[in-house]
Parts: C-alpha cells; sequence; structure tokens
C-alpha cells in the first residue's frame, strides 16, 4: 500500500545507504579488496553493531575522491526515491570526506551537492546535509569536525549530529563541538537512546541541547523520560528495521515505535542505513502497516511531523508540506 506514498527520510547516512553492487564496482576500478564485508549473494555481511561499524567502514575504502561522493550520492537518491521519498537528510562526516581538513571538505560538499541538484532535477527528491563527527574517533577530532561544519553551514549543510559508537564517551564530551556547530545556525541531532539506554538520551538533551533525537527508542525504558520527550515536542528519528536488524528488538512487534507514538511523543520514520539492513522507506512502511494496523492517515501524520522537524529553509518545507497534501487530498 504504501510504496508509492510520499516520504520524508530525516536519518539517512550517506555511506551506509551505498548500494553493495555500487561499492563493489567502485572497489573492483580501484583495486580495493573488500570482498571480506559481502555474503555470497553480495550482500554485506556483519555479526552485530560493533562488527558493523567495521564492516560499515570497509565499504567506505574505496570512496576515495569527491568524484566518487558525487557518484554515491546519486545512486543513493536514485534508491531513495524509488521508496517514494521526496526529501531526505542524510549526515556526512569530514571524517570519510576529506579527512576533517577544511578545503578538501568543501570540495566534497560541492561535489555532492551538485550530485543533489541533478537527482532533484531528475526525480523530484530533494537532499539536505547534517555533518557528523563519529564518536568513536573522540571529542578532538569532534572539534575539527564541527569547524568544517561551521565553515560550510547555510541554506544545505543545515544540521549537525553525532554518529558511531554510543558507547564511546559521554555526549559532554561533544558539548564543544555542539556549542560552535549552534553558533553557526545549525541545528542539531544526536544518535543516543539505541545502545545506551534512557540516560543516555537525557544525556543527550541536557549536554548537547538537541532538538531531535537518532534512535532514541530506549526511552520507553523510562515513562518518565517519555512524558518529558512528549511534553517537550522532542523528534525521535525512529529506524526500525534498523533496531530489528541489529538485535535491539526481535520482531517488529516488539519494536516501541507504535507505545512512542501512543504516548504522544513525535515519531518520524527512516531507514539508518538501508542496505546494510536489508530495507528501504517503502519496506519499513509496509512492515509498520502490517505489525501495528497503521493506515494511511498515521503515515500521512508522520510524513507531515518529519517535514515540520526537517532542518531545512522555511520554503522548503512548505514546498514538502504542500506535496503531502496535495497526495491525501
Ligand atoms: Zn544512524
Amino acid at each position: 500500500m504504501s510504496g508509492l506514498l510520499p516520504k520524508v527520510e530525516l536519518h539517512l547516512h550517506l555511506e551506509g545507504a551505498a548500494p553493495p553492487g555500487f561499492i563493489r564496482g567502485l572497489a573492483a576500478e580501484k583495486k580495493v579488496d573488500i570482498a571480506r564485508i559481502f555474503d555470497e549473494r553480495g550482500n554485506y555481511a556483519y555479526d552485530d553493531f560493533w562488527h558493523f561499524l567495521k564492516v560499515y567502514e570497509a565499504a567506505t575504502e574505496p570512496l576515495k575522491t569527491p568524484e566518487d561522493y558525487h557518484r554515491l550520492t546519486l545512486a543513493v537518491l536514485e534508491e531513495s526515491a524509488a521508496a517514494g521519498v521526496i526529501y531526505s537528510e542524510t549526515f556526512l562526516s569530514p571524517d570519510f570526506c576529506g579527512g576533517r581538513d577544511l578545503s578538501a571538505w568543501r570540495e566534497f560538499l560541492h561535489a555532492i551537492r551538485e550530485a543533489a541538484d541533478l537527482a532533484e532535477r531528475r526525480d523530484g527528491i530533494v537532499l539536505r546535509g547534517i555533518v557528523t563527527p563519529i564518536r568513536h574517533l573522540g571529542p578532538e577530532k569532534a572539534k575539527e569536525v564541527a569547524l568544517c561544519a561551521a565553515e560550510t553551514a547555510g541554506d544545505w549543510v543545515v544540521g549537525f549530529g553525532l554518529a558511531g559508537d554510543e558507547k564511546s564517551g559521554k555526549p559532554k564530551d561533544f558539548s564543544w563541538a555542539f556549542d560552535a556547530a549552534r553558533e553557526a545556525g545549525l541545528r542539531l541531532t544526536a544518535h543516543a537512546g539505541e545502545w545506551g539506554g534512557p540516560e543516555s538520551v537525557r544525556d543527550a538533551l541536557r549536554d548537547l541541547r538537541v532538538e531531535r533525537i537518532g534512535h532514541g527508542v530506549r526511552a520507553i525504558e523510562d515513562l518518565a523520560l517519555v512524558d518529558e520527550l512528549a511534553e517537550r515536542g522532542i523528534v525521535l528519528e525512529v529506524c526500525p528495521g534498523s533496531n530489528i536488524a541489529l538485535g535491539l528488538y526481535q520482531d517488529w512487534r516488539s519494536h516501541p515505535i507504535h507505545e512512542l507514538r501512543e504516548r504522544g511523543v513525535k515519531v518520524t520514520v527512516s531507514t539508518d542505513d538501508p542496505p546494510f539492513f536489508h530495507t528501504t522507506m517503502a519496506r519499513e512502511y509496509d512492515r509498520l502497516a502490517t505489525a501495528f494496523d497503521w493506515d494511511e492517515g498515521v503515515f500521512d501524520e508522520i510524513a507531515k511531523t518529519s517535514a515540520k522537524a526537517a532542518f531545512c529553509d522555511e520554503k522548503t518545507r512548505e514546498n514538502i508540506l504542500k506535496k503531502l497534501e496535495k497526495a491525501h487530498a
């Protein structure tokens, strides 16, 4: 039912969305041997979250130049548009794009934006960027990433986040980077409440002053926190298929997205790293519809919540909302 419903995605890692065929092809061109990260059917293969992070990093090995990121962006947006996505925000890391060197970062960004413009003309999909340091690389590198983000903040780089291993360090270790990003006018989100519990969500809200939380689903273990999220209108970038693929929840019906929504929390739906989790936005919608009996009205509300929580400028937001209205008229 959901294949063609227009969708708004707020939580997508650009490298994590790389179609495995694209990465295999690029690796062959560049003679980079990463055969170890694929299973016999050519999909990404990993055992658990920490191994997934290693496989993810290996998959980025053939992605070396701005031109590679140009091609990557086109490949990713083609998949997203085919799943009905009309607006997407992607996490980008100067750690992968130019090793935190500002002029190199600008070149990568230029190539990615050019590809995004092409995809917008081709498929109507709109992309914006959220710069993210990698948590397990530590706060010092995060500062350099924040400086890259601040220098390039504007109509396309619209947000700042925190990705990587949630068990590495504390949110407050990154408050300098988040303060710098905030001062540059960037809107803020952070991964929390995925591998860490409710405390991790509280820490991110207090120490990083974010307005959205990446995942945040483990807030469900503390109903006072759930009430606080609902009252403050904090938006959760929920990625159910990712959580289930990584074993955080056993199956779709055990996933807390439905209960969080029932309790008044603003939930949105994203894919995180779709080919790693064998998912797409269309598949997420289908699985959620089956698990919780969600109808088009629920998905319409979720898409509008996502559009309102997007970090883009108001004109872009109005355009997305208009498209959503049209689809449900
Ligand atoms: Zn993520």
